[in-house]
């Protein structure tokens, strides 16, 4: 088998904006046709990462290689990358046929050539039958999409992506975020892709990049960085942050540190219930009870101290739990759902 080659390689990548490290020496190897997701909250240096992958920044030390060819001092337009923002601005007055063939016409493809090309990436993107709509005749998810199509008429090697499904209500975003994740695959060119959004990373992503202050905190698949969070920073960000720390771990787990285990992996049962071997269990009293449609959550107050949440999912006919607020229960998991993370 042919090792996939590294299309974006950082190295020390690092960024200031007078005091402020926005960028704290990040190393990061993209493969070849990879989707992968920067993921962090506001401020933690996502957005200059993709900038300077771009070449719009410049980085005050660090490399950025594409395709094995470093491109530090590169300027962005000789670059073989393209971004799509969040703001896609299209031209209003330019059919979407017209706003697709733009990047191509600046750089002086013949006409012929140019229709063409457009018309691949319009279906790529399953516009096809758009190209004579002006953009006001289009919903948000097809003019996002038609955003994509002028950067996909380029046939970059990279595509960057920053924040594209952002303005897009929340039904709409679901859908893109599947339709965006089979036209990458489709298409084959690698996507590095910035959200803040947990949920939309944990959906697209080959593998996210979980930003924190400046700097990756996990590097990893959706489940690899789920399952098995390295801190309590990732336990927190990706997921609900559910954590057995010191007392309340040596008292339930019989050990120090700090664990995380996930909510659904948390059986809610009765305080007479025998739990079987290889399980873990605490007592609590049910603080919240929460009807989310498909699943309820619980918020229990442990008697050891702290406080775990559990989610179970409504899929009998008795989904009215809230009588158990108040009531004293057991909380039980599979010992191998535990994942100790450091703080
Ligand atoms: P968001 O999700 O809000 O876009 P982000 O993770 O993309 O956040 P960046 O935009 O990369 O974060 O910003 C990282 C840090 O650098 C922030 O503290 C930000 O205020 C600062 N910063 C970014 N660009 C500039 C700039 N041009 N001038 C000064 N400070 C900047």
């Amino acid at each position: 088998m042919v090792e996939p080659s590294v299309a974006i390689r950082l190295r020390g990548l690092t960024r200031r904006f007078g005091d402020v490290v926005a960028v704290n020496g990040v190393d990061l190897d993209v493969m070849d046709g990879e989707f992968l997701t920067l993921l962090g909250p506001s401020g933690s240096g996502k957005t200059t990462v993709l900038r300077m992958i771009a070449g719009f920044e410049r980085p005050d030390a660090g490399t950025i290689e594409l395709a094995g060819a470093d491109v530090t001092q590169v300027p962005p337009f000789a670059r073989d990358v393209n971004t799509v923002f969040q703001d896609y601005a299209l031209f209003p007055h330019m059919t979407v046929q017209k706003n697709v063939e733009y990047g191509l016409k600046v750089k002086k493809v013949p006409s012929s050539d140019r229709k063409l090309r457009a018309q691949e990436a319009l279906e790529a993107v399953r516009l096809d039958g758009y190209g004579d709509r002006a953009p006001s005749q289009l919903s948000g998810g097809q003019r996002q999409r038609v955003a994509l199509a002028r950067a996909l008429v380029n046939r970059p090697k990279v595509l960057l992506l920053d924040e594209p499904l952002g303005a897009l209500d929340l039904k709409l975003r679901e859908q893109m975020q599947v339709e965006l994740k089979e036209i990458q695959r489709q298409v084959g060119i690698t996507f590095v892709f910035v959200t803040h959004d947990q949920d939309e990373a944990l959906t697209m992503s080959d593998r996210i990049a979980v930003f924190n202050k400046g700097d990756i905190a996990q590097l990893g698949t959706p489940s690899e960085v789920y399952e098995h969070p390295s801190s309590s920073f990732v336990a927190g960000f990706v997921g609900t942050s559910n954590l057995l720390e010191s007392e309340a771990a040596q008292a339930v787990l019989g050990r120090p540190g700090t664990w995380s285990v996930r909510p659904e992996k948390i059986r809610v049962l009765s305080v007479e219930e025998t739990v079987g071997e290889g399980q873990h269990s605490v007592r609590g009293t049910v603080r919240e009870v929460v009807y989310v449609g498909m699943s309820t959550r619980f918020v229990i107050d442990l008697a050891v101290g702290g406080s775990l949440v559990a989610v179970r999912q409504n899929s009998d006919m008795s989904t009215d739990l809230a009588h158990l607020r108040g009531e004293a229960v057991q909380l039980a998991w599979d010992s191998r759902h535990e994942y100790q993370v450091t703080d």
